[in-house]
């Protein structure tokens, strides 16, 4: 293991024992150095981040963290439609190499972002002391089913090493996009000990799983979407396994994680994010109410995130007699990735990378809507950029995809456009 790696990971077997007051000294200088950074290496935040900075100099005036509060949420859209400001010009040298991602816009505002070296090194640790700490066996095969275009069935993708911690263990990633029956075929050839899905991924394989030689696992890690209870004890009955629940986004990275002694809680990665839970005023939300969650990132230099809203909700809980210091969430909602029920009854997680509306009609945000098996809407801002709407070319289009894709975008009736500014197109 890495020396970087393995430091931060010893770091995060201590930190998840502070007390709140010890956290806060330990985010603080972090939070400072992020926003000194950001302030003079993107064109955003150089006035976003004035009021932080006595006489609004980032570089030597007095950070002053109790003006907090005065600095503006940044919103995804926001992010979305001037990306190049809020992108550093240059990230310092400890922090490494740069890497480009998009996500999968299925909140309707595919985002590509930047993320630096640090912040993956900062996401893996966090995944490792969770393997720890959950008790996973580290030798065995990993599956994980998620979106990756090239992991096609039957073979996915292979390689060794899931853990750092132990670089024998397989890794077999597939396509989320794979029908289940596939899924689940593929699953008994690999043979995994533990699996990686998504929550309406988990759920078909479950449902096909009940019939003849059932899959078994250890531990079934859940990312990314809402974890219903009812999901975590179908899973559990189905495959026989241990729910381990996790919660991030791909441009802040890890977020939150299943405390290992009570599975209604999550505790928050403060190691990696300063995460505020927010009212529509701006105020701090009381434990126990829904609020908006709003991080912090201290790893991502490539592309500051400063009070971004990820666009989901959650509530704080006590603190966790667990005796992690780490804040305790009670509730995530939101974050339901857009699912598509198709007429044979499979769930189809939709990725904005696949379609090609933004060819066809000139668009800055979408929303789809399901109103029965065979009758989708298609709802967009328009994005006015001199290029001329083209909805009969894309019905064109969507009658040339090949049937096989089991797209549910194979419009059965004709196109018509109404309505502004969510105007919206109906098949
Ligand atoms: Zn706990």
């Amino acid at each position: 293991m890495a020396l970087l790696h393995q430091l931060f990971l010893d770091s995060l077997r201590a930190t998840q024992w502070y007390d709140a007051d010890k956290l806060l000294s330990f985010q603080l200088p972090q939070i400072e150095r992020m926003c000194r950074h950001a302030a003079s290496a993107t064109s955003a935040y150089a006035e976003r981040l004035r009021p932080l900075f006595r006489f609004g100099d980032s570089q030597s005036g007095k950070f002053r963290f109790e003006r907090w509060r005065d600095i503006p949420i940044l919103t995804r859209r926001d992010l979305a439609t001037n990306i190049d400001a809020f992108t550093a010009s240059s990230t310092p040298e400890a922090t490494g190499a740069v890497r480009t991602g998009t996500t999968s816009g299925s909140t309707g505002t595919p985002l590509a972002y930047r993320a630096s070296t640090l912040m993956d090194i900062a996401s893996i640790c966090q995944n490792e002391r969770v393997y720890e700490e959950h008790d996973f066996d580290l030798f065995p095969p990993f599956a994980s089913i998620r979106l990756d275009p090239e992991a096609i069935y039957p073979e996915g993708k292979r390689r060794k090493g899931w853990s750092r911690s132990a670089p024998s263990g397989e890794l077999g990633v597939l396509n989320l996009h794979t029908p289940v029956e596939q899924q689940l075929a593929w699953l008994k050839e690999f043979k995994p000990t533990h699996l990686h899905v998504y929550p309406s991924v988990l759920e078909p394989l479950i449902e096909a799983n009940a019939i003849d030689e059932p899959l078994r696992f250890e531990r079934v890690m859940t990312f990314s979407e809402v974890l219903s209870p009812e999901t975590r004890r179908a899973a559990e009955a189905a495959f026989d396994c241990k729910v381990v629940d996790c919660y991030g986004c791909n441009e802040g990275g890890f977020i939150a994680w299943q405390c290992p002694v009570h599975e209604t809680v999550m505790h928050i990665a403060a190691e990696s994010n300063f995460v505020e839970l927010l009212d529509e005023q701006g105020e701090p939300v009381a434990q126990g109410e829904l609020g908006r969650v709003v991080l912090t990132s201290l790893h991502n230099f490539a592309m500051p995130l400063i009070r971004y809203d990820v666009g989901d909700l959650a509530a704080f809980g006590p603190p966790c007699s667990c005796g992690r210091g780490l804040p305790a969430l009670s509730r995530i909602a939101g974050r339901t990735h857009s699912v598509f029920i198709l007429p044979g009854g499979r769930r189809l997680v939709p990725d904005a990378r696949d379609l090609a509306f933004f060819e066809f009609i000139p668009m800055r945000q979408f929303q789809f809507v399901q109103h029965t098996l065979n009758d989708f809407e298609l709802r967009y801002v328009p994005a006015h950029d001199g290029r001329e709407t083209d909805p009969a070319g894309l019905l064109a289009h969507l009658r040339r995809r090949p049937k096989t894709t089991e797209s549910p975008l194979l419009p059965r009736r004709g196109i018509s456009a109404r309505g502004i500014p969510a105007r919206a197109i109906t098949f």
